[in-house]
């Protein structure tokens, strides 16, 4: 049977649950589709889970871990009234209002949820080098989380690919275990912000090895090395690892919507007058629509948003014509 809610919030990361926390504080009873456990981003608490310190969220002089972060934007939603459901939305029905959600089975005729207005807040997970060895060896070896599996690598030598922000702070919180962390870059230069770039220069565990794409992962069970083009001269070498990070970027997680809302090219859900989509009474907030920013509290400050364009839009519409 179909549960009618005023307010359904899909995803549980700074967005989702800073919108939970302004639509249960405006009495709205949202209820948050949080998502479900998984090894990528895309997990209740999003991409914060994934994360070790964040020293840059406002309010914590010495730093807060993700996932700590996020058990309090948890439990502070829930103590005004927010409600979770730990599951994954199947299936959702935008074309009609209330509009249809699914948790379950996507193919059963009636949605989960019949909600009147609708936040998305899926946020964004890592891209992989989409090298048929990476898959296979994914989580025997190849990891996107330094957070949850670091541990396995100590006293190891690894490798970060990518030359972004992750990438540094993947290596670095990597070297609390690991003996030797290389990172691997297509580039000559960094993309990376300079105080991180000088972090990982300056870490006497971290080497790098530039203009270099890794071409394969070896190993039969477990990843024992990757093969490694030189992007200059072509040449490709092996290099004996035990493990390795991916950590060159993130995709907006917007395939439920596609067809339904308009995205832009890149993927990302657009956006107008604030958080608005172009679906009456369907919101969008954080990174799910932003890859600009992607910060936690540019994801809260925009879940903020969302809730205050719902509040708005609820109260015109209760106002205006039947
Ligand atoms: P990013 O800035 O987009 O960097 C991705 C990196 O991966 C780039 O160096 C890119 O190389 C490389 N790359 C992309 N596709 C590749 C491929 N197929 N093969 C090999 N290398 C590839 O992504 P990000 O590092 O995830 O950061 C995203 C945003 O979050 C940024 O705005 C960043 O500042 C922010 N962030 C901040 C922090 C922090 O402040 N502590 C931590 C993490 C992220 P090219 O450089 O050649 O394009």
């Amino acid at each position: 049977m179909t549960e009618s809610r005023q307010v359904v919030i899909v995803g549980s990361g700074p967005a989702g649950l800073t919108a939970a926390i302004y639509a249960s504080r405006a009495q709205l009873s949202p209820l948050v589709i949080e998502g479900e456990l998984s090894s990528t981003s895309d997990q209740p608490g999003g991409q914060l889970m994934l994360t070790t310190d964040v020293e840059n969220y406002p309010g914590f002089i010495e730093g807060i871990m993700g996932p700590e972060l996020m058990q309090a934007f948890r439990e502070q939603a829930a103590r005004f009234g927010a409600e979770y459901v730990t599951a994954k939305v199947a299936r959702v029905d935008l074309s009609t209002r209330p509009f249809g959600v699914w948790t379950g089975d996507p193919e059963v005729e009636v949605p989960t949820y019949a909600a009147e207005a609708l936040i998305i807040a899926t946020g964004a997970q890592s891209l992989m080098l989409n090298l048929e060895n990476e898959e296979r060896l994914i989580g025997y070896g190849v990891s996107t989380c330094a957070t949850c599996d670091g541990f396995f690598f100590r006293e190891k030598e690894i490798a970060v690919v990518g030359g972004g922000d992750s990438a540094m702070e993947e290596a670095l919180f990597l070297t609390r275990f690991a003996d030797k962390v290389t990172i691997i870059h297509r580039r000559g230069e960094l993309r990376a912000s300079k105080v991180m770039q000088q972090r990982a220069f300056a870490n006497p565990k971290i080497a790098f090895l530039w203009n270099s794409s890794v071409v394969d992962v070896l190993g039969d069970t477990v990843v024992t090395g990757v093969r490694v083009r030189d992007n200059l001269s072509e040449e490709e070498s092996e290099h004996p690892l035990s493990g390795l990070f991916v950590a060159i970027g993130h995709e907006p997680n917007t395939s439920l919507f596609k067809g339904q809302l308009e995205l832009e090219d890149n993927g990302y859900i657009r956006t107008f007058d604030g958080t608005r989509t172009n679906v009456d009474g369907v919101f969008a907030c954080g990174d799910v629509q932003d890859h600009r920013y992607r910060q936690a509290v540019t994801a809260a400050g925009s879940g903020c948003m969302a809730a205050i364009d719902v509040e708005h839009w609820l109260e015109d519409r209760h106002d205006g014509p039947a």
